[in-house]
């Protein structure tokens, strides 16, 4: 970290968003958000993952006199938002326990001199006395506390070093401070804004739509083929994060998906440290790398560029749902939520939410987030409605983007067989789970059903005409809508509610979901981006591999150098000089000068022969 800008004068928030950054609007809240600050004020900014927040202490950072001091919890990520900083001309620096000594002394030198315009600390380090002092002594625009639910006892993201930053407000009155999340749920934001002393601050509250995600939920039916079918009809090539719930399950997924020829890697809170620094690293810097991993992977990733988000187990929750697949399409191009969930997923969070620590109350809390989960699952309206509805957004219609609206759910009328499946569960005794109940309904001859003498009951074989799998299909939806219970504490029983009664009495009838014999592929999108041509592949393919090269000769990601939306406009501009270049999205004055005659040259190669003159 040695090269500095020289710190620049005044500028406007318009200016440094098209100079710096080379857009050419704000979005949504950006500029009220950055006018606020800008003014003096404080904010708290609840936003979607890539709603745009970084430019939201960034512009306004580099408007005011001094450093923006930026607070971020994850090391590991400083690095990259540094560089993709430095990319844009901006003279920004961090300051943690990977730098040596010397570096580090560099740095705080920079910073007293009024060299630096951004500064990346981990809350740990501010915290210390002697980095406080810095503070004090320096020239400070701002502070930016990134992740600001990492203050929430109640998320799974809190760190107890994010309750003492309310002492920078007491320590440094006059400086604005602006706190940001992408976790909606207002308890989270109540608790924000209390711990962090923001209540005055003005707070802005996005929509938490996320229109270029495509959401699909389906049913598991061979997930294996589901998720390959996935990957080679929609996602050859792409980068995406693909989540289980077990380290074993990483670990096996992703050595079958090297096995199909993926480059595909695990990520889980079992490997060293090391391995784990370097899956992230592969996953940042190459092209088109899935990680298989749990949910210890993604937090602050800030890779605009993932493609897919998978889950092959059903996540806790509709909050980390929604955190989770967030992590897709983050650059506003179209992208793929995909989740595969089935009977064995509701069992074992049932026996997950049962079991787990901490008081009733907090056991009670955890089944009614699962069921909110497992309700979205089933429904067969519109999931992105659903899902808004969840963090109190209403839209004013069904998105279009979702797999229900795509191809709207068979259902048909499950009354009959919803009545056996109760009567087996009945006439069983209401002992056994699932497998056993279809075994008997099904006219199977297991030892369980000989030790049980479970031939003789009068629903033995009274389902045979449906196969295993429907007949499971037909009890998830059944426990999901409250008919059926899994009792975790007698080994996972399936058992009748008082909701049964009507359904058993004739009075009631069901329409159920009809299993799907293949996942649904649907291709058809809507959002930013067309897709690229078969007629421009071999620029686009060139454009990449330029990108990759410049990519590895700085040391950084690609999209440090650009973004894909911006080479796909590239394609579809064609500029042919360095003005037409500075019209693309995505290309400011550092860039341009960095890149610039690179892929001016390289588009020069691929232009169309000016048209011959007609000869007449
Ligand atoms: P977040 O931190 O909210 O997830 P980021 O700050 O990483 O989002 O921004 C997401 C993406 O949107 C980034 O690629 C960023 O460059 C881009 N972006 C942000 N603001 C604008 C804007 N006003 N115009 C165009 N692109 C933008
Ligand atoms: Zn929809």
């Amino acid at each position: 970290m040695t090269d500095s800008a020289p710190a620049r004068p005044a500028q406007s928030p318009e200016y440094i968003l098209q100079h710096t950054f080379g857009y050419t609007e704000f979005r949504g809240d950006q500029q009220a958000i950055i006018d606020t600050l800008v003014s003096g004020g404080d904010a708290l900014v609840l936003m979607p993952t890539g709603g745009g927040k970084s430019l939201c202490y960034q512009i306004p950072a580099l408007a005011r006199r001094g450093c923006g001091v930026v607070i971020s919890p994850l090391i590991a990520l400083m690095q990259d938002q540094v560089e993709a900083l430095r990319a844009a001309g901006v003279a920004a620096a961090f300051l943690n326990s990977s730098l040596a000594v010397a570096e580090a002394q560099q740095i705080e030198a920079q910073l007293l001199n009024g060299e630096l315009e951004l500064l990346y600390l981990a809350p740990e380090r501010l915290l210390q006395p002697r980095t406080l002092d810095l503070l004090e002594r320096a020239d400070i625009s701002l502070f930016a506390i990134d992740e600001a639910h990492c203050v929430s006892q109640w998320g799974h993201d809190f760190r107890a070093d994010y309750l003492q930053l309310s002492c920078l407000h007491q320590r440094f009155p006059q400086v604005p401070r602006v706190a940001l999340t992408a976790t909606a749920d207002q308890r989270t934001r109540r608790e924000i804004a209390g711990r962090l002393d923001l209540e005055e601050a003005r707070h802005f509250v996005s929509s938490f739509d996320r229109p270029n995600i495509q959401y699909r939920i389906a049913a598991k039916n061979n997930p294996k083929r589901q998720l390959l079918q996935f990957l080679t009809s929609e996602h050859q090539g792409n980068a995406g994060v693909i989540y289980c719930l077990s380290r074993n399950k990483v670990e096996s997924t992703a050595a079958w998906l090297q096995q199909q020829g993926f480059n595909a890697l695990p990520y889980h809170a079992g490997l060293s440290a090391e391995v784990r620094a370097n899956h992230q690293r592969r996953f940042l810097r190459e092209d088109g790398v899935i990680v298989v991993a749990t949910i210890a992977f993604g937090m602050g990733i800030d890779k605009p560029d993932v493609r897919f988000v998978a889950h092959l187990d059903l996540p806790k929750s509709i909050e980390a749902y929604y955190q989770e697949t967030g992590r897709a399409g983050r650059d506003g191009e179209p992208a793929t939520a995909l989740l595969l969930y089935g009977l064995e997923d509701v069992v074992k969070l049932s026996q997950m939410a049962a079991t787990s620590e901490g008081s009733e109350e907090h056991k009670r809390q955890e089944r009614q987030r699962l069921d909110a989960m497992l309700g979205l699952c089933e429904i067969t309206s519109c999931r992105r409605r659903a899902l808004l509805r969840y963090f109190d957004e209403e839209l004013a219609a069904d998105c279009g983007n979702c797999d229900t609206c795509l191809e709207p759910p068979a259902t048909w009328d499950a009354s009959d067989a919803a009545r056996k499946l109760m009567s087996s569960i009945y006439r069983t005794g209401q002992r056994f789970g699932a497998a056993h109940v279809i075994d008997v309904l099904r006219g199977g001859d297991t030892e369980k059903i000989r030790q049980f003498n479970h031939q003789q009951l009068s629903t033995y074989g009274i389902g045979a005409d449906l196969s295993a799998n429907e007949w499971r299909a037909i009890a998830r939806q059944l426990v999901v809508r409250g008919y059926l219970r899994v009792n975790a504490e007698a080994f996972n029983a399936l058992q009748l509610t008082e909701q049964c009664r009507p359904v058993l009495r004739g009075e009631e009838q069901l329409q159920l979901r009809t299993l799907p014999k293949t996942a649904p592929s649907s291709r058809s999108r809507q959002g930013a981006g067309s897709e690229i041509t078969a007629e421009d592949q071999p620029l686009w393919d060139a454009l990449r591999a330029l990108r990759k090269s410049l990519a590895e000769a700085h040391g950084v990601p690609p999209y440090v150098v650009f973004h894909d939306a911006t080479l796909r406009e590239m394609v579809s501009a064609r500029p042919r000089n360095r003005q037409e270049m500075l019209a693309i999205s995505g290309i400011g004055d550092s860039k341009l000068e960095r890149f610039g005659e690179d892929f001016l040259q390289l588009l020069a190669d691929f232009a169309e022969p000016a048209a011959p003159d007609a000869i007449t």
